[in-house]
């Protein structure tokens, strides 16, 4: 049998709405998610064992029960039993690149390359939905991780609609290495604070998105300042006042002329999309110049409209 490696992307928000509260506890969001080059590296080996064995050698990633990769494996055995029984386990190494508890969905990403990986190692030709359905009981990134490029969210964020891709754009991630923020915490507190602000919309049943629309022209005629003004995430309210280092690090990335320049997801890692390289490594300079901590970490990528691929 085969060994597969598979290229897992990491995703930012351009736009994150929470426009409603759902029965399941969750919220109704909308979202604008983009899928960047930045990708972590994991390899599936048979092992002819009734099991699965995780390795990862980034100290903040489990490599037991809890890691996504594992428990996507576990799902995927749990579905096809039979499957299971005859091909056997897989060995799962995760070389991670993406930043981990970042809001770029590092851990989605690899719980999606798994059910990937497995499909084909198992021969069980799934197709694209059918995996996003699996992906979807994983967690609410897991089928835009499958998907990828750029993509119309909604729901929990498993409901997807693609949109014209936008490729190749640079974009700055920004990230403190010793600062993370749950995005539970993120979530529950946007709830406590703003939660009066779209009950209505759920009992009316006609949530609406204010953001989205306009964003999707803007991103349709690849205007990068139009996209600038629209760009808008909602758990930037909780979690900018809570986390001033990550503020800071924003206001840092527009005064230095990264006027397209957002947290993703509920951060703590801000982004900015460019021009040209040639600006993003200026702003890069000029923020490390503005904000001296050997803890502020930079990655220059650009934007993809990958999902997870095959490498070999
Ligand atoms: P989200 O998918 O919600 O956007 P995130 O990008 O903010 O998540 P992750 O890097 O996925 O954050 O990690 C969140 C937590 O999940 C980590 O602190 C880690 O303990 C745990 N975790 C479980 N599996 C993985 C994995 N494969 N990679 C990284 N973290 C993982």
């Amino acid at each position: 049998m085969q060994t597969y490696t598979l290229s897992a992307p990491a995703k930012i928000n351009l736009d994150l709405e929470i426009i409603g509260d759902r029965p399941d506890g969750y919220h109704e969001l909308v979202m604008i998610l983009q899928s960047v080059a930045l990708s972590d590296r994991l390899t599936l080996r048979p092992n002819g064992l009734e099991g699965f064995r995780l390795s990862c050698a980034h100290r903040e990633v489990p490599t037991d029960d809890t890691n996504i990769a594992y428990r996507a494996a576990e799902l995927m055995a749990a579905q096809f039993p039979q499957h299971f029984a005859n091909f056997g386990g897989v060995d799962i190494d995760i070389e991670k690149n993406i930043p981990v508890a970042a809001g770029l969905a590092g851990g989605s990403s690899n719980g999606a390359a798994v059910l990937v990986g497995l499909d084909l190692i198992w021969n069980l030709g799934l197709t694209k939905s059918q995996l996003r359905d699996l992906g979807a009981r994983l967690g609410s990134d897991v089928p835009f991780c499958i998907e990828g490029g750029t993509v119309i969210a909604t729901g929990r964020g498993e409901r997807l609609a693609p949109i014209t891709p936008m490729e190749s754009v640079p974009v700055i991630l920004a990230k403190y290495d010793n600062l993370a923020v749950s995005t539970a915490w993120a979530y529950q507190t946007y709830r406590q604070r703003f939660g009066d602000t779209y009950k209505n919309f759920a009992e009316t049943g006609k949530p609406k998105s204010a953001h989205s629309v306009p964003l999707v022209n803007a991103i349709f005629e690849k205007d990068l300042a139009r996209i600038a003004g629209l760009l808008h995430n909602d758990l930037e309210k909780v979690v900018l006042p809570e986390y001033p280092r990550v503020a800071n690090l924003l206001s840092g990335l527009k005064r230095a002329g990264g006027t397209a320049s957002m947290m993703s997801g509920s951060g703590p890692t801000v982004f900015t999309l460019c021009e040209s390289e040639e600006q993003a490594r200026t702003i890069i300079e000029e923020v490390r110049n503005q904000i001296q901590d050997p803890h502020l970490q930079f990655w220059l990528t650009h934007l993809s409209n990958q999902g997870i691929t095959i490498v070999n």
